[in-house]
């Protein structure tokens, strides 16, 4: 974990092209990891950091999340809470961005919230 030097803000590790940047969450201060090891370190922070975030968003995806605009209809999905045979879906970006985004489900019925995949 590395604060930034200006403000004292946490610095959070971003990909930019191949190369991986701490960015200050304050301040938007950046800088380049430098070295093969660190970037390669500090990818694997990356990579934990959005399964965190991931499983942060499981938690918090429930009747109050607001549903995307481009979510569309799907009709051949049931809801696992209540049987119904109509849901919401979109797709999301939620892990590294070299992996496919995951497909989400919202009942129409209940509101359940769910992923394509566990
Ligand atoms: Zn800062
Ligand atoms: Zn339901």
């Amino acid at each position: 974990m590395e604060f930034c030097p200006k403000c004292g803000g946490l610095m959070m590790p971003k990909r930019s092209g191949d190369k991986v940047l701490l960015v200050c969450c304050r301040c938007g201060f950046s800088r380049e990891i430098g070295g093969k090891e660190s970037v390669k370190e500090s990818s694997y922070v990356f990579r934990k950091k959005i399964k965190h975030t991931l499983k942060e968003k499981m938690v918090v995806i429930d009747e109050t999340v607001r549903l995307p605009r481009i979510a569309s209809i799907a009709k051949n999905v049931e809801c696992p809470r209540c049987g119904n045979r109509e849901a919401y879906a979109w797709m999301m970006q939620t892990r590294a961005a070299d992996e496919p985004p995951t497909r989400f489900y919202r009942c129409t019925k209940c509101g359940y919230t769910w992923r394509e995949y566990e």
